[in-house]
């Protein structure tokens, strides 16, 4: 899960991370009003889940209440790579001596969590490491040894840091990060600028911030923090239902038992011509309850045009699945064309249940690529 930059700041608040003084705002007089509180220049910032805002007109600096009103209609309603501003975060301005990166993340070939540190910072990470490898120190913290200072002293002086002063308070956030990292299940942090005042003092201007979604149990005040209004409602209504799915923007729905069986559906309904609807993994069951809580989801995504069953049995029988499918066209209406593929454990089976069935608008194939062939074609139909 996502985080705004302003639920992220929160977080690093929590955890001693030095941020600045902030407010929300969902309207332009908000703006003016929370403006009016901080007090002096502020920073107008739009809350999207996509980096690049200040590129795309998303940050602007206001001098004042008024301009704070006037910046925050500019930037409220603005398209950003697909994101529309809804809310504000106004922030006391920070005056920018220097601009630096930190941030940390989880290596899953080193199975450890991975800093990286870099005085280039306020730019795209990406850039640096391409075009100045070098500048990009790396520091990985072995999770049964524990975070160490004198680790971050060496990721500090590897990116050439070597004011005492930042060095000092560096090093004090590159602790509390790993902590905050750790503590919370993130997937990521990463504070792009991490400014230097001209007046020395460090702190984060930005926040990136992914928590593992599968950790959220654990966090339930972080799980809150999920923008309902934001996500996708069908995707919405899908985690509702316990069903893994992910929406696409082609005509045929997909529905695999596991995420590389369904990942491949996916991509063989792209060789047979056609374009997925969605991603939706059935997992390791394909008991009725959950073939009829996924075609109720997929059916609801007005784009789709057919459906694709993709099963391999193995410890799923396919007979149970048929027998799913057969109950779950029993419960609900489905007027689509549907395209089944079994094959594995008593496959031979299932579609002979499916076959005897004689559902006017359900065939059978034999191969994954055939199956694909129909729907796709059955799509256009
Ligand atoms: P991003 O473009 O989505 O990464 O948004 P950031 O929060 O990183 O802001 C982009 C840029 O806006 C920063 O790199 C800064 O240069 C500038 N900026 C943001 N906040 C302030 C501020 O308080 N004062 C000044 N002078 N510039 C700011
Ligand atoms: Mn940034």
């Amino acid at each position: 899960m996502d985080l705004y930059e302003h639920q992220g700041k929160e977080l690093f608040k929590r955890f001693g991370i030095p941020v600045s003084e902030g407010r929300l705002a969902t309207t332009p007089e908000e703006a003016r009003a929370a403006a009016e509180e901080l007090g002096g220049p502020v920073v107008v910032k739009a809350q999207v889940l996509t980096g690049g805002r200040g590129k795309a007109g998303g940050i602007k600096l206001a001098d004042g209440p008024e301009d704070a009103e006037q910046k925050a209609r500019d930037i409220l309603g603005l398209d950003i790579r697909g994101h529309v501003v809804r809310k504000l975060w106004i922030e006391r301005a920070s005056d920018i001596a220097k601009e630096y990166y930190l941030s940390v993340t989880f290596d899953r070939g080193a199975k450890k969590p991975l800093f990286m540190l870099t005085r280039e910072g306020g730019v795209e990470i990406e850039q640096v490491a391409e075009e100045s490898p070098d500048a990009l120190a790396r520091l990985h913290v072995d999770p049964l040894e524990g975070f160490h200072p004198y680790q971050a002293r060496r990721l500090i002086y590897g990116a050439g840091i070597d004011d005492p002063d930042e060095q000092k308070q560096i090093l004090a956030i590159v602790e509390k990060l790993h902590r905050c990292f750790v503590e919370t299940d993130a997937m990521l942090c990463e504070i792009n600028p991490l400014i230097v005042t001209p007046d020395g003092e460090v702190k984060a201007l930005d926040s990136k911030f992914t928590v593992d979604d599968s950790a959220l149990f654990r966090h339930p005040d972080i799980a809150e923090m999920r923008d309902v209004a934001a996500a996708d409602p069908l995707e919405t209504f899908a985690r509702e239902k316990g069903v893994t799915y992910v929406k696409l923007d082609g005509e045929v729905g997909i529905l695999g038992n596991g995420a590389g069986l369904s990942m491949s559906t996916v991509d063989v309904v792209v060789v047979a011509g056609g374009r997925p609807a969605n991603f939706c993994d059935l997992g390791g069951g394909g008991d009725a309850q959950g073939v009829i809580d996924a075609l109720e989801v997929i059916t609801r995504d007005e784009q789709v045009r057919s459906i694709f069953f993709n099963i391999f049995g193995g410890i799923t029988r396919c007979d149970e699945v048929a027998r799913g499918i057969l109950a779950a066209l029993e419960q609900m209406s489905i007027s689509l064309p549907i395209v089944v593929r079994l094959d594995g454990t008593n496959a031979e089976e299932g579609r002979r249940l499916l076959t005897e069935a004689a559902q006017p608008n359900l065939r059978v194939a034999p191969t994954m690529l055939e199956a694909a062939q129909l729907a796709v074609e059955s799509a256009r139909e």
